[in-house]
């Protein structure tokens, strides 16, 4: 999509601190972190929220976890643990049209979220 923040990143039309790639996702650090560690990790097929997600799009769904999982376990705050989360729509606190993975971790994370 040629209007959308996270295809000009996968792009390369704006550049992002990234942490992990392969063909298919991507994980780069957040430009505003809200933990000590904060990357976001996304799908290079541009999906617009958990709302547009359809069968086909489950298996690299499931590769987003895995990249998670392997950025955490890099990062050194896996077995203290962290958390992934996706915001969906307004009121879920989505900001930017294209589906992401918050990837939060390094300090003591409070549970719920405001
Ligand atoms: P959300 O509010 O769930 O849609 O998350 C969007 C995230 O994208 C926010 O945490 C922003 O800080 C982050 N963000 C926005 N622009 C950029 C950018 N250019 N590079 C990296 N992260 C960004
Ligand atoms: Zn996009």
């Amino acid at each position: 999509m040629s209007d959308c923040l996270f295809c000009k990143i996968i792009n390369g039309d704006i550049p992002a601190k990234k942490i992990h790639e392969t063909p298919e996702l991507l994980v780069f650090h957040d430009i505003a972190p809200k933990a000590p560690f904060h990357a976001l990790v996304i799908p290079k097929k541009h999906i617009t929220s958990l709302n547009e997600l359809t069968v086909d799009d489950e298996k690299l769904i499931g590769s987003l976890f895995t990249a998670a999982k392997k950025v955490a376990a890099d990062g050194a705050f896996a077995e203290k643990g962290y958390r992934v989360v996706f915001n969906c729509g307004a009121d879920g606190g989505q900001t930017v049209g294209h589906l992401h993975m918050h990837l939060l971790g390094g300090r003591s994370l409070e549970w719920p979220p405001g």
